[in-house]
């Protein structure tokens, strides 16, 4: 089975390869040609990772499937949440969001959030399926490693002593919420 991943990062359609069995062919947005950004404009991670497989299925007749990721801060009423990418601003980037996100939390305590993934599969006009993978931890004081991407030297997953920026990637993807939400995924289709 032909199935689209709807990402513009190679390291992500590497990352989700290597989880599903080898009857289903991954095929990159880069083959379709399809090179458009597509707008996230939901406001729940179900939304936009909806938003993104629906886009290719309508437009390209192909079944796929789309993740959106957000990091819920608890004593930030589940803030940056589905914003995380953009929570310093519309051109913000890694750093600046790390910043803001520090900032934030200065002299607060309850430092308790998760990341959470959540997987759309657009099989047909009819069907979609929903996979979500989570991953509790707490955000920490000040960066740590530099490994990684996005929030990862300010994470630590619950149970463990090093943040995300300094687990290896194998390590990280048996415990993360993309990984979780990848295997959960892949099981259905192993069914
Ligand atoms: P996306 O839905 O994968 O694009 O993720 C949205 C935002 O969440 C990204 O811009 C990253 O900043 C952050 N993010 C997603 N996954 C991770 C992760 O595994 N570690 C750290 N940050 C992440």
């Amino acid at each position: 089975m032909k199935i689209v991943f709807a990402t513009h990062n190679e390291n992500k359609l590497k990352e989700v390869k290597a989880f599903l069995p080898d009857n289903i062919q991954l095929i990159s947005l880069q083959e379709i040609e399809c090179h458009e950004d597509i707008e996230e404009t939901a406001t729940t991670l179900e939304g936009n990772a909806t938003i993104k497989a629906d886009y290719v299925f309508d437009k390209y007749g192909l079944p796929c499937f789309a993740d959106d990721t957000g990091l819920e801060v608890d004593s930030l009423h589940g803030a940056p949440g589905v914003y995380s990418a953009r929570y310093a601003g519309e051109n913000a980037n890694d750093n600046d969001n790390r910043k803001k996100l520090l900032h934030a939390m200065q002299s607060i305590s309850d430092r308790s959030a998760r990341f959470r993934t959540v997987v759309a599969l657009r099989l047909s006009k009819e069907e979609i399926y929903y996979f979500e993978g989570v991953c509790d931890g707490e955000i920490l004081e000040e960066e740590r490693g530099d490994s990684g991407f996005g929030y990862d030297p300010v994470f630590q997953p619950l149970g463990y002593t090093k943040s995300f920026a300094e687990m290896d990637l194998d390590a990280k993807n048996k415990i993360s919420h993309r990984g979780k939400a990848i295997q959960s995924l892949a099981a259905f289709f192993n069914q």
